[in-house]
C-alpha cells in the first residue's frame, strides 16, 4: 500500500510517500527524521491536538487539548466539548476537563475568561 502525506511538523511541508506491506513502513520525501516519525504515526495511529471553544455564561472560551488525541476519538471529544458549560471565571491554561478523550488527555482554556465578559472583550 502506498499513501501520500504532507508533513505538518514544520512550515516546510515536505511531500511524503509512505509504502507499507503491513509489517514494515518505508518513508521517502522527508527532509528530516521528524517527517519519518510523523508518517509512521499517520499510518499506525494518527493523532491531533483539538482546538475549539466552550460555552461560557456570556461568551465562548477558547480551548485545546493538552496533547494529541487519537483521530478516531475526535468526534467524541467534540461532542463532549459542545456539552460543556462553564459558569465561573477561568484562568489561562486552566483544566476544564481532566480527561476529555477517555485516555487521560486534559482540555485546557487558551484564554482567561470572566463570567461577565462578552465576546470580543
Ligand atoms: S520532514 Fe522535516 S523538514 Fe520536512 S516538513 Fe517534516 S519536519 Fe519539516
Amino acid at each position: 500500500m502506498e499513501r501520500q502525506f504532507v508533513c505538518i511538523e514544520c512550515p516546510r511541508g515536505c511531500a511524503l510517500t509512505v509504502t507499507t506491506d503491513g509489517k514494515t513502513v518505508n518513508v521517502t520525501g522527508n527532509f528530516c527524521p521528524r517527517g519519518k516519525k510523523y508518517a509512521e504515526a499517520e499510518v499506525s495511529c494518527p493523532r491531533r491536538v483539538v482546538t475549539s471553544s466552550v460555552r461560557g455564561m456570556s461568551a465562548m472560551i477558547p480551548v485545546k487539548t493538552r496533547g494529541e488525541v487519537k483521530k478516531e476519538n475526535i468526534f467524541a471529544v467534540m461532542k463532549r466539548i459542545r456539552a460543556l458549560r462553564i459558569n465561573r471565571d477561568v484562568a489561562l491554561g486552566e483544566v476544564l476537563d481532566p480527561d476529555i478523550d477517555g485516555e487521560g488527555t486534559p482540555l485546557i482554556a487558551t484564554a482567561q475568561y470572566h463570567r461577565e465578559q462578552t465576546d470580543g472583550q
